[in-house]
């Protein structure tokens, strides 16, 4: 997503020293085209995951990140739609999360990656939808976002299913994108 969200620096420390920064993957890679299997426990490992996912979607910056985007082959996204400045940051993790229903109302972002950097294009999507989910206490939950929310949210769960927004484009726009990213990441492998 082209929005970036900023930590207070007193924040950024604290959470520095107990939180790591993982490396994205980028677009093609294998790993971002699976459906990915659900999360079976909640424990330490997850937990530690998901505080990794949201430290390296603030350093990226980014809006959204879903876990298989770290290699992590499993159903959890995080995401922290708040773009003010000096907003309080509302970061949220989502486990398992499924749309359970979407307006007939459409709406179109400009979206981008983090595993497609630099690429953006106008994807239309539901303009609000009805999400489940598991929390971090195990606790399930269900809330219905609209705006960007809903967009980041959809566009989480998608790479939960192997899905990417360049998916949602015609064959020949995806292919130029897949072509720029294969020379970025020849390029990356070169230093
Ligand atoms: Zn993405």
């Amino acid at each position: 997503m082209r929005a970036g969200c900023d930590l207070h620096d007193a924040d950024a420390s604290a959470r520095s020293c107990v939180m790591s920064i993982r490396s994205i993957l980028i677009h093609p890679d294998p790993r971002l085209k699976k459906v990915v299997a659900p999360v079976a426990a909640i424990d330490d490992d997850l937990r530690r995951l998901a505080d990794d996912m949201l430290e390296t979607m603030y350093d990226a910056p980014g809006i959204g990140l879903a876990a298989p985007q770290v290699a992590a082959m499993t159903r959890m996204l995080v995401m922290d739609c708040v773009k003010e400045e000096n907003a309080t940051p509302m970061p949220m993790v989502l486990i398992n999360p499924s749309v359970i229903w979407s307006s007939e109302d459409k709406s179109i972002y400009d979206e981008g990656c983090l595993s497609i950097p630099e690429q953006y294009a106008e994807i239309e999507r539901p303009a609000s939808v009805k999400v489940s989910w598991m929390g971090l206490d195990g606790k399930d939950v269900q809330e219905t976002f609209d705006g960007l929310w809903s967009t980041c949210v959809q566009h989480e769960i998608d790479h939960l299913n192997g899905k990417l927004f360049i998916d949602y484009l015609k064959p020949l726009r995806r292919q130029m994108i897949t072509r720029k990213m294969q020379k970025l990441k020849r390029e990356m492998a070169r230093g």
